[in-house]
């Protein structure tokens, strides 16, 4: 009987002992899978968020990253104030042309306050506000630039530096202009940061006049502006456009219109020196501003077609540069 309750006794500590392990090892397998579960979010949890912030920052400093133009001595600008003007608010049934007055220009406002001729070309910054859309301003007659050297600075917030660089370069290359960066000149263009277009004075002012450049302001259009800073006006603007190209008014959308108006005559003084050149970068595209890209906003009265240059000057603009500042080579 003893035996028995030892035998007894043992085989219950077995059983227990049993016990025992299978319940640590399976309370030991049950902490094992959350942990798991953590890593797998632990390695999930760092990576998105860097994600998300990684790519503006990658953005920005692309965006932010400015060519070195290291010699160029930034300029301020000045500012000319716009004369005496007429506020014109022109009737529909006449057209736009007639209501001109003699020697006038017809503008509107851009950039806050500055009056702007052609779409583009700067008269000068109003001193008090204008009390319609658009009105009439008689200008002073054009300058040309006294001497091909010419002094520029880029300001450092002007956009597109590399493209300014590389359009005076051009001008260098295959012009009689010579730009020169600024030192102690008294006159002189300054590039700097306008609105969304691109703007420019016509002909020389004097002392330092800017030339206004947006991000969308590319290498044709640079070279349009310092056209315009030179002295060119708008090919279909001249005052013998008649002979050339006739303008289709009603294709025209209506707050585009002014910009197909013929100049007064004292804006032909570079211009004048060739005649129409249906290739200049100076010449809108036949579609310019038309109320559908389908529709002509003008068309060519004769065998040559209105082809402005894309890229580069046209070989007429280069020959009137030569006409008006240097002699052919
Ligand atoms: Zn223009």
């Amino acid at each position: 009987m003893k035996k028995l309750i030892i035998y007894l006794l043992y085989a219950l500590c077995v059983v227990l002992l049993v016990h025992y392990f299978v319940k640590k090892h399976s309370s030991s397998s049950h902490q094992q899978q959350p942990a798991a579960v953590q890593e797998s979010q632990s390695q999930q949890a760092p990576t998105l968020p860097a994600k998300k912030k990684k790519t503006p920052v990658e953005l920005k400093s692309a965006v932010t990253k400015h060519p070195a133009t290291p010699d160029v001595q930034p300029r301020n600008p000045t500012q000319s104030n716009l004369g005496n003007f007429v506020s014109t608010v022109p009737d529909k049934h006449k057209t736009l042309q007639s209501q001109i007055r003699p020697n006038h220009v017809l503008f509107e406002i851009k950039m806050k306050d500055w009056a702007v001729a052609f779409g583009d070309v700067l008269l000068g910054k109003l001193t008090k506000p204008l009390p319609s859309k658009t009105a009439q301003y008689k200008p002073k007659n054009p300058l040309l630039w006294p001497t091909a050297d010419i002094p520029f600075a880029i300001d450092p917030d002007c956009p597109n530096a590399d493209l300014i660089m590389a359009s005076l370069q051009y001008f260098n290359e295959n012009t009689p202009i010579r730009f020169v960066q600024i030192q102690n000149q008294k006159d002189g263009i300054v590039f700097v940061r306008g609105d969304s277009n691109c703007y420019s004075y016509l002909g020389h002012v004097g002392r330092i006049q800017p030339v206004f450049l947006s991000d969308k302001c590319g290498e044709r259009e640079i070279l349009h502006e310092v056209m315009h800073a030179l002295g060119f006006i708008h090919e279909q603007s001249r005052t013998d456009r008649n002979q050339y190209v006739e303008i289709e008014w009603d294709n025209i959308q209506p707050d585009f219109q002014l910009q197909f108006l013929k100049a007064p005559k004292s804006y032909m003084v570079a211009t004048g020196a060739t005649v129409f050149d249906y290739n200049s970068v100076m010449l809108y595209r036949p579609n310019a501003f038309a109320k559908s890209p389908s529709l002509e906003s003008m068309r060519s009265l004769t065998d040559s077609k209105i082809k402005p240059s894309e890229q580069g000057l046209s070989s007429g603009d280069l020959n009137r540069l030569y006409k008006v500042y240097g002699q052919e080579e």
